[in-house]
């Protein structure tokens, strides 16, 4: 019913030639998607194009930018806008990067306004939420996660709703090497459900894609993926090697 996603974070890695080798390497890897199940590969700006036509050809494999701006265009020196990456094609964009909102003080109210220019030409929001280390031991996580969702989504229509895909990733798993255990996941996914459907009804919170990211891994993805709620990953450093991110996939 919802889509089983595996989203790569590629961050910025990676020379173009070595993106493609990579891309090239997991098209080889003998992946099989089954009906409903899709694989994201989010590169840096510069590689979209090129990730675009290398994919074009794979049923299920989609491409991702990492950022967009919140502005539909105009004097924004460096800027990238949703309207340039829908004329390229690319079809997802990662919103809220925890590492966005630490780095470039991406704030609730500014990606409200990201997600409304990705929703306005035509890309899918891959919107993230996730708590850090001390939130986490105050046990307010929920309360956190909540404002996170009701400051940035909840101005949507429930047709906008159901083109945005919700990444969790509590701040202390990215890159860390430590996960949210499989329970920990669940349990904040489910919470997460209960948000949207208390404010948009139980069918669209069963529409809801709602994917786990935090080293997230071939070891521990089987486990992951099993919860009841938790619809697939968002995966930062394991997206790099080739042969892991595509035994992520197939844990799917
Ligand atoms: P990680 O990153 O898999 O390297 O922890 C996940 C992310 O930041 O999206």
């Amino acid at each position: 019913m919802r889509k089983k996603i595996v989203a790569a974070n590629w961050k910025m890695n990676l020379t173009l030639a070595q993106g493609e080798q990579l891309i090239n390497d997991i098209l080889a890897a003998g992946i099989r998607l089954a009906e409903g199940q899709e694989v994201v590969i989010s590169t840096p700006f510069p590689y979209l194009v090129k990730a675009k036509s290398l994919l074009k050809n794979y049923p299920g494999f989609y491409v991702g930018a990492q950022n967009c701006y919140s502005e539909k265009s105009g004097a924004y020196t460096g800027e990238v806008s949703a309207e340039m990456l829908q004329s390229i094609g690319v079809d997802y964009v990662i919103l809220g990067h925890s590492e966005r909102r630490e780095y470039f003080q991406e704030s609730n109210e500014m990606l409200a306004k990201k997600v409304d220019q990705a929703l306005a030409f035509g890309l899918k929001p891959i919107f993230c939420c996730g708590e850090p280390l001390a939130i986490r031991q105050a046990e307010t996580q929920n309360a956190y996660v909540a404002k996170q969702l009701e400051e940035s989504l909840y101005y949507l229509t429930e047709e906008q709703l159901k083109q945005v895909v919700i990444a969790y990733e509590p701040i202390w798993a990215i890159g860390t090497g430590l996960t949210a255990s499989a329970a920990q996941a669940q349990d904040m996914h489910a919470f997460i459900r209960s948000q949207i459907a208390a404010k948009y009804g139980r069918e669209a919170a069963l529409c809801m894609s709602i994917l786990y990211g935090g080293s997230a891994k071939p070891g521990n993805a089987e486990e992951l993926f099993a919860c009841p709620d938790v619809d697939g990953g968002l995966i930062g450093g394991a997206s790099l090697v080739a042969t892991d991110f595509a035994a992520i996939v197939s844990k799917l």
